[in-house]
C-alpha cells in the first residue's frame, strides 16, 4: 500500500452510473478512487501510476477486462485485481482468475459485500508486500545471506517471499501472487493436511466457492515448478478428496 496515504483504487467501469456509485462509496470508506471508462485508459493509468487495487469490469470498450488483466500481469504488474463480471458462467470466472485476477464478483452485487472484498484484497496486498517471516520449521537457512529470513528452502528448490522469486526446475522465476500465497500457507503448516476449502478461504477468500478447480490449477503449476515427477510428487502431495500435504 502507498506509504502513509489512503489506499488508491482504480475503478474501471464503462457504465457511468455504476462507476460513480462505486467511487462515491469507496471514497466514503476513506479510499482514494480514480475512474477509467475503457480498457485502454485503464491500462494507461495502471501502468503510469501506483494503485493498491484495480476494480475491473469485464465488458469494456476497446480492450476487455480479462485482456487488461492479462496484459498487466505479463508486463510484471501485480496490483491486486477484483474482476466485476455480469457473465456469471463458471468458465468465465475461472478464466478471469487464470488471467491473474485475485477475486471476482458477479453483478449485480451487494454493496456491503463489495466493500468487504475490497478491504480483504487491500489487506492481502499489504501482506504480500510486507516482509513475510512465517514462524515455521520449514523455513531453513541454507546460506549465510540475509535473504534466508524470508526464504523457504525445500529439496533442491527455494522460494523467496520478499522478492517473489523462486528457484525452480526451470531456473529462477517469479511466482504469481497465488502461487506464492499457496506456498506460504504450506510453509506455515508443513507435513499437515491442508484442505482445498482452506486454501480457497485463505488465498482466494472464497470459502464457499463451489468450484475448487482454481486451487488445483495453482497446484499443477507449482508441481511443474518444483516436482521432477508430478505423478510422484516429493513435496506437494495430494490427499485424496481432501487437499494437500506439503513435505519440505
Ligand atoms: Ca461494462
Amino acid at each position: 500500500m502507498s506509504k502513509s496515504e489512503e489506499p488508491r483504487i482504480l475503478v474501471v467501469e464503462d457504465e457511468e452510473a455504476i462507476a460513480q456509485g462505486l467511487i462515491f462509496n469507496l471514497e466514503r470508506k476513506g479510499y482514494s478512487a480514480e475512474l477509467a471508462l475503457d480498457g485502454e485508459v485503464a491500462l494507461e493509468k495502471a501502468t503510469s501510476q501506483p494503485f493498491d487495487l484495480i476494480v475491473l469490469d469485464v465488458q469494456l470498450p476497446k480492450i476487455d477486462g480479462f485482456e487488461v488483466c492479462q496484459r498487466l500481469r505479463s508486463s510484471g504488474n501485480f496490483t491486486a485485481i477484483l474482476i466485476l463480471t455480469a457473465r456469471d458462467q463458471p468458465d468465465d470466472v475461472i478464466y478471469g482468475l487464470k488471467t491473474g485476477a485475485d477475486d471476482y464478483m458477479v453483478k449485480p452485487f451487494d454493496l456491503a459485500e463489495f466493500l468487504a472484498r475490497v478491504e480483504g484484497l487491500l489487506r492481502r496486498a499489504e501482506w504480500s508486500k510486507s516482509n513475510v517471516r512465517p514462524d515455521s520449521a520449514a523455513i531453513s537457512s541454507n546460506s549465510g545471506s540475509d535473504s534466508t529470513e524470508t526464504r523457504l528452502a525445500f529439496g533442491n528448490y527455494w522460494v523467496d517471499f520478499k522478492t517473489w522469486q523462486a528457484k525452480t526446475r526451470d531456473g529462477l522465476v517469479e511466482l504469481s501472487r497465488k502461487e506464492l500465497a499457496v506456498i506460504k500457507v504450506f510453509a506455515e503448516r508443513p507435513n499437515q493436511v491442508i484442505t482445498r476449502r482452506e486454501l480457497l478461504d485463505k488465498v482466494w477468500e472464497l470459502p464457499n466457492h463451489p468450484n475448487t478447480r482454481v486451487v488445483d490449477n495453482v497446484i499443477v503449476s507449482l508441481r511443474k515448478a518444483f516436482e521432477e515427477n508430478s505423478w510422484r510428487p516429493r513435496h506437494i502431495h495430494s490427499v485424496r478428496g481432501v487437499g494437500y500435504r506439503f513435505v519440505p
